[in-house]
């Protein structure tokens, strides 16, 4: 079928056709080992779509006694084969791309257009590392005549990899790809609002040539499976991208293991701009830096910390392009789609009545929405505080949705203070027209990414990750790699 035969089929039934709702577990479908199953919602019209598989600690017991064997096998298997598979899955990716694109946009929220993005940025992750699959090469040391020295890398064995719902596929792809052309195997845990295109990507791998035990994926809630896959001592490595709160539990839950960590979490990104700087490529700039997939970005840039003598043109000009925003149900490819659950608009609404509440200037939004065409769905209107003081909890706490607060300084030093004023340190942006003064600036803010001029530039080619409460790894870029290796050193005598 067609994307167009898609959509108006699920307009028309409410329903999904060929949707997988079992775990996959050894290349199978394999339904919850207790039966129980779990409702999915489609964001953009409040209404549940499908069940799912709700699995718990059975389920994940087997998912990890299947990757146990699936890494025998993986680990032996030639870089080139390595590389031709993820290859092939990209490939495969890309042919799928309606299908997989339809169900990110259901399930998620989000426009099409950007699930579409994060399909084929995803395709692109698997090229990228199946390009480095027959590179992962170590090296010959000197130690004098009298020894052969050198190093190896090998795969960390089991890992795990816990999905937040805001980038399904794209943080899958960015954990397991790397984890695949290192040779590891692998148990995803989607996360429970969104669980659908992880189990079609896994079943896309196993058609692209992967053996059936390599990636399998348990679907559930936190506690019932996430938990028990962190804390299973097979398991080498956890890659976990969510929240601060739930990332310290799992970092205590693989403490008694000494189980590998990375974690990604939240982000409150400051986007600075000097009053030198290109008003144009300021506004375009800020706006998608808040308002893409509806502000539901860990890196969004969601505080404008900007110069006084352009703060009140550009703040104008933000509200204006805010109020001609178009908002609806993602299949309609509107300028932005719903938030991803009924409790999640809850907890924006409650940031921005605080922040109310404290006398804070809300100069647009400040409200929730229903989609314009159906009186239906979870959408929050774009939204903009101004001139938020530096210690009120709308600058500090990630509020994970389409509100964006402003901040004003005078001078650069105030300006890096206000960036560095959170417990977060992802991503920043710097608009000035002086390079030493961009650049000093990208030197002395505390983040893992900076753009100068721009605010998503790069690529999967770039490392990403944050510091502080942000988390602490890169995925993506070579650095990806490093979390699914281990260097080996081996001396012969001679
Ligand atoms: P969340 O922490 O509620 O859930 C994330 C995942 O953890 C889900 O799959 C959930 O089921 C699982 N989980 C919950 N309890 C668990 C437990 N005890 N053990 C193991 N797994 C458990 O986060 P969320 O609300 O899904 O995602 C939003 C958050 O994710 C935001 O804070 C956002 O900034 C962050 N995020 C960060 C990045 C990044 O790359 N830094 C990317 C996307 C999202």
């Amino acid at each position: 079928m067609t994307q167009d035969q898609l959509i108006s089929d699920y307009m028309n039934t409410g329903r999904i056709a060929d949707l997988p709702t079992s775990h996959f577990i050894g290349g199978q479908s394999v339904p919850a080992a207790n039966g129980k199953t779990m409702l999915s919602h489609d964001p953009g019209t409040a209404t549940a779509f499908s069940e799912f598989a709700r699995g718990n600690d059975q389920d994940i017991d087997h998912a990890i006694t299947s990757a146990c064997a699936g890494f025998e096998v993986w680990r032996s298997t030639p870089p080139a084969e390595r590389c031709a598979v993820l290859n092939e899955a990209a490939r495969l990716m890309r042919s799928q791309s309606h299908q997989l694109a339809l169900v990110e946009s259901i399930d998620s929220g989000k426009t099409l257009a950007e699930a579409s993005g994060d399909i084929a940025g995803s395709a692109r992750l698997l090229e990228y590392y199946a390009g480095a699959s027959d590179k992962l090469d170590g090296r010959s040391v000197n130690l004098g005549n009298d020894n052969a020295a050198f190093t190896v890398r090998e795969p960390v064995g089991v890992t795990a990899h816990i999905i937040p719902w805001n980038y399904p596929t794209s943080t899958l792809v960015r954990g397991i790809a790397p984890a695949l052309a290192a040779g590891c195997s692998a148990v995803v845990k989607p996360a429970e609002t969104t669980p659908f295109t992880a189990l079609m990507i896994a079943e896309l791998l196993v058609r692209a040539g992967l053996p059936p035990d390599v990636v399998n994926v348990v679907t559930g809630t936190g506690p019932e499976a996430g938990a028990p896959l962190v804390q299973d001592p097979r398991v080498q490595h956890v890659t976990f991208t969510g929240s601060v709160a739930t990332g310290v539990g799992v970092m205590q839950q693989v403490a008694p293991n000494v189980t590998g960590l990375t974690l990604e979490l939240g982000g409150k990104s400051p986007l600075i701009a000097f009053a030198d700087a290109d008003i144009d490529a300021v506004v375009e700039g800020a706006f998608w830096a808040i308002f893409s997939n509806a502000g539901q970005i860990c890196s969004a840039g969601s505080r404008l910390v900007i110069h006084r003598d352009i703060h009140a043109e550009v703040r104008d000009r933000l509200i204006a392009k805010a109020q001609g925003m178009t908002i609806g149900h993602g299949l309609r490819n509107p300028d932005m789609g719903a938030v991803n659950s009924d409790r999640h608009l809850t907890q924006i609404d409650g940031h921005v009545e605080r922040a109310r509440s404290c006398g804070v200037d809300i100069v647009c939004g400040g409200h929730s929405l229903t989609d314009p065409e159906t009186g239906l769905g979870w959408f929050y209107a774009p939204t903009i505080l101004d001139d938020v003081a530096a210690d009120n909890d709308a600058v500090l706490k990630e509020i994970f949705g389409p509100v964006l607060t402003i901040q004003v300084f005078d001078d650069e030093d105030e300006a890096l203070t206000l960036a560095n004023g959170t417990e977060f340190a992802l991503a920043a942006g710097i608009y000035s027209r002086d390079i030493s003064t961009a650049l000093r600036m990208a030197r002395r803010v505390d983040a893992g990414q900076v753009t100068v001029n721009d605010y998503w530039a790069g690529g999967i080619e770039l490392p990403f990750g944050g510091n502080r409460k942000s988390g602490f790894g890169r995925e993506k870029g070579i650095e990806g790699l490093d979390a699914y290796l281990r260097s080996k050193a081996i001396t012969v005598a001679v």
